[in-house]
């Protein structure tokens, strides 16, 4: 016999709100992790905190919480839902129509900040275990986790990243993985993620010679340089992209000289731009790959400029899970609860699941994300109460008797 538990007492839609009244922007806490960890005791989860410090970041707290097979007796799998509890800054506070963190309800919505991104998606996972373990108890023959980060919308530093190397560090692994960032492109169940784009920010200064505007043959404008170097790099596309993705794009973020004088050139200009490259590069090969066009592109402007590459961020490499057992649980689930068929993607920024992905197969799939980062940001009601359900048939599935 297995231990029965307490019907579910979870509802999506009132945890949802509760999260949201929250005031975890990154890296503030602000009671949801609290709250994450009231909610899933009673369930039967062990619930640990793991949180980071590292200096020149900001301190993060972190939950994971773990039902099932004891990790000393490991046997059978371990399915993880992996998620974030911050968010992102309101912004314009005056654009909002509804309070930001006040998660109200109106007209089939649930407003508020993190309604989409990601905390509708934290309620689902557990109104879904909290379903599952009503009925098949907690010897169902295996193991859930939810791995739960305050750090994704910051620096990502002090959250998944060390979480998952302090599993690892004591034996513990991780079978199989979703996590719930918005998906859902314009309708619930549209989309899931089974990859994305790297991430590469890159920091150049242009020099040349200041002179007196008077007097051009003297000077070499750097601000004219960088101009011909950018039309240079964005003239022609990157690549044409690969079977799963989409091309490489390059997007120029800031343009920088300070120069208050009207009758002096400037010696030097500062730029910056971001590039979403695809597996067809790594970090590595793409900037040099863009070192190369551009120091042609510099030598055929003649004159003495130069380029200096001041710094490269690489946020993440592109990643990709091959479509396999994992999507199709999932996407089967989608079909069967909410009666579509979704697209595997690799579109949109980066996740965690970029850190994930080197531990176990890793998928994304949640809410409709079109209002993610807004102003008014939402999720329809019923999607939360889908999403639940689409997560419990994946449980079920996965731990099928
Ligand atoms: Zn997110």
């Amino acid at each position: 016999m297995p231990d029965t538990l307490s019907p579910a007492v979870t509802d999506v839609v009132e945890l949802t709100r509760t999260l949201v009244r929250c005031e975890s922007v990154t890296p503030k806490e602000a009671g949801a992790l609290q709250h994450l960890e009231r909610t899933l005791e009673p369930l039967g989860f062990k619930c640990e905190r793991m949180d980071f410090s590292q200096a020149g970041t900001d301190d993060v707290a972190n939950l994971y919480a773990r039902i099932g097979t004891p990790r000393q007796e490991e046997g059978g799998r371990h399915f993880c839902f992996a998620g974030h509890s911050d968010v992102v800054p309101v912004g314009d506070l005056s654009s909002w129509t509804i309070g930001p963190f006040s998660a109200e309800l109106s007209g089939g919505y649930l407003f508020g900040r993190g309604a989409a991104d990601m905390k509708g998606a934290i309620a689902a996972f557990i109104d879904a275990c909290a379903r599952f373990l009503a009925r098949r108890g907690r010897d169902f023959g295996g193991s859930i986790s939810l791995l739960i980060t305050g750090d994704e919308e910051g620096p990502a530093v002090n959250g998944t990243v060390k979480m998952l190397k302090r599993l690892a560090e004591r034996g513990e692994t991780i079978d199989d993985c979703v996590v719930g960032e918005p998906t859902s492109s314009r309708r619930f169940g549209d989309m899931m993620k089974i990859g994305r784009r790297g991430s590469m920010t890159v920091d150049l200064v242009v020099r040349g010679i200041q002179g007196h505007v008077g007097y051009p043959e003297r000077l070499d404008n750097p601000i004219h340089r960088l101009s011909a170097l950018i039309e240079a790099l964005v003239r022609e596309p990157i690549d044409k992209g690969s079977a799963h993705f989409q091309p490489t794009t390059l997007q120029f973020t800031t343009v920088d000289v300070g120069n208050k004088a009207t009758n002096i050139a400037p010696g030097v200009v500062k730029a910056r731009f971001n590039t979403r490259f695809n597996d067809l590069w790594t970090s590595k090969t793409l900037l040099a790959h863009l070192k190369e066009h551009m120091e042609r592109a510099n030598a055929a402007l003649g004159g003495n400029g130069t380029i200096e590459f001041a710094s490269v961020e690489v946020s993440g490499e592109s990643f990709f899970t091959p479509p396999g057992p994992l999507s199709a649980l999932v996407a089967g689930a989608i079909r069967d609860v909410a009666g579509v068929e979704a697209e595997l993607s690799t579109t949109g920024g980066t996740s965690d699941a970029r850190f994930i992905r080197s531990y176990c197969p890793v998928l994304e799939f949640g809410l409709v994300g079109e209002t993610m980062h807004k102003v008014d940001e939402k999720s329809a009601i019923e999607d939360l109460k889908t999403l639940s359900r689409v997560y419990e048939t994946v449980l079920d599935r996965y731990f099928a008797a």
